[in-house]
């Protein structure tokens, strides 16, 4: 029925691209394309025996956007589905205008050269997709991603306003590894070393980093310590939910993971500015990210579950309401499944999903969205599906 192409070769494309192939009435044919094509070949060599899907592969620099939009042109697809890396995110985006195709990421752009990421960028996009008649999905990952799906659900079915959010991503999985990041480590050390904040009464609070620490008993994982971040959900939830005073992300995270980021910025392993080192000038982040494992190497030893979700309260029919939305997710299953570990795949499954929405119609209108924005019940269907079934929770502990 559909044709798409799949931007990136990681760990998240992976189970894109796994996720695509086993719903091949949709994908009827895919492309990989991405900066190294043996990684494009791989996928494809390993998925075509079993799959209906037709997939094709090709070398791309995404940033170019000659060279990419050359290629769209060429294969016509009627998706791009961006899993690179937040910096291609406007180049991408120039790319299907110009060859006329919609797009969907599941992150939001970051200038390569300053860690600071927010959706003005993105949303400056709206009036050129609304006038070529193209959709674009920004951040259809898990989180973002299905937090907002879960926040456009709960405001649907479950309440008249909702006043408060608390997002919490739990990981509870052991790689072995003493420090290993879960996705992409540049991006992922950008995000956690930055200072903390959340929206309340309107209005940004920034905090330091790690500052702000509670404890939390996730069903399936345990009794963890989170730590409020900066999160981009935050900023489109706040303008897309109604009734919203504060909305607040927290994340899981161990003590060895803690240590070793404090001892990597205490040296400067974790700055992006450039150094010059034996005559040739490099970005500490950049050569940490070449010693660290491949999050897609994580795949066979992490054990243990994520559960990440989102705790509400609000009204209902004049009186106060809470509700809790969640996923718990199995590495080693992701892993029996696709050969990942549950980060790559709690991102991956959406981002086909969404995907899938825009193909079959349920999610077609010209313009750039935040997944909130659009119908939740098709989404939250497919994801009871595709391998992130949801649970429910009336009564949840709610954090102070
Ligand atoms: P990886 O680093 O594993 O993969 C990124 C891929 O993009 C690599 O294959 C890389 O090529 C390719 N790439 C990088 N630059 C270019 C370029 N200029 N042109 C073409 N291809 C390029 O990252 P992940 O798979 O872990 O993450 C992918 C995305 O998912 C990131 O944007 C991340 O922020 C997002 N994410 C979102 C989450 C959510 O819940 N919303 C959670 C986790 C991740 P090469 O193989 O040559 O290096």
């Amino acid at each position: 029925m559909s044709r798409a192409m799949i931007i990136g070769a990681g760990g998240v494309a992976g189970v894109v691209i796994n996720k695509c192939c086993q719903n091949s009435e949709v994908f009827t044919e895919i492309m990989i394309a991405s900066r190294t094509k043996a990684k494009c070949d791989a996928f494809r060599d390993k998925l075509q025996p079993t799959t209906k899907t037709v997939i094709s592969t090709a070398q791309v620099d995404a940033d170019n956007v000659e060279e990419l939009t050359a290629l769209i042109k060429d294969y016509k697809p009627e998706i791009v589905i961006n899993v690179a890396l937040p910096y291609q995110d406007l180049h991408i985006m120039d790319a299907c205008l110009a060859a006329g195709v919609n797009y969907l990421d599941t992150a939001n752009y970051e200038p390569e050269d300053t860690a600071k990421f927010e959706y003005s960028w993105q949303w400056a996009y709206r009036e050129r997709f609304e006038k070529a008649g193209l959709t674009a999905i920004l951040g259809c990952g898990f989180d973002p991603g299905v937090t907002g799906v879960f926040s456009a659900y709960a405001m649907k079915h479950e309440f008249d306003e909702i006043n408060y959010i608390d997002i919490l991503d739990c990981n509870g999985g052991d790689h072995g590894y003493p420090f290993a990041t879960n996705f992409n480590p540049e991006i992922n050390i950008r995000e956690v070393s930055a200072k903390g904040s959340y929206i309340e009464d309107g209005k940004w609070v920034e905090t330091e980093p790690m500052e702000i620490k509670r404890v939390y008993n996730f069903k399936g994982v345990g009794e963890k310590d989170m730590y409020l971040l900066h999160h981009e959900e935050l900023e489109s939830l706040a303008l897309n939910i109604k009734g919203i005073k504060r909305i607040r992300f927290f994340m899981t995270f161990g003590q060895s993971y803690l240590t070793h980021l404090k001892c990597l910025e205490d040296v400067g392993m974790t700055s992006i500015k450039p150094i010059m080192f034996e005559g040739k000038e490099i970005v500490p982040l950049q050569f940490l990210k070449a010693v660290l494992p491949d999050p897609a190497s994580l795949g066979p030893r992490t054990v243990g579950k994520t559960n990440i979700g989102c705790i509400f309260i609000g009204k209902k029919d004049g009186k106060e309401k809470h509700y809790y939305l969640y996923n718990i997710c199995d590495h080693q299953e992701c892993y029996k499944e696709v050969g990942s570990q549950a980060i790559s795949y709690t991102t991956g499954v959406p981002a086909m999903i969404g995907a899938m929405m825009v193909l079959t119609g349920q999610w077609k209108k010209a313009g750039v969205y935040n997944v909130e924005e659009m119908d939740p019940d098709p989404f939250m269907d497919a994801l009871n599906k595709w391998g992130l079934p949801w649970e429910e929770d009336f009564d949840p502990v709610l954090v102070d």
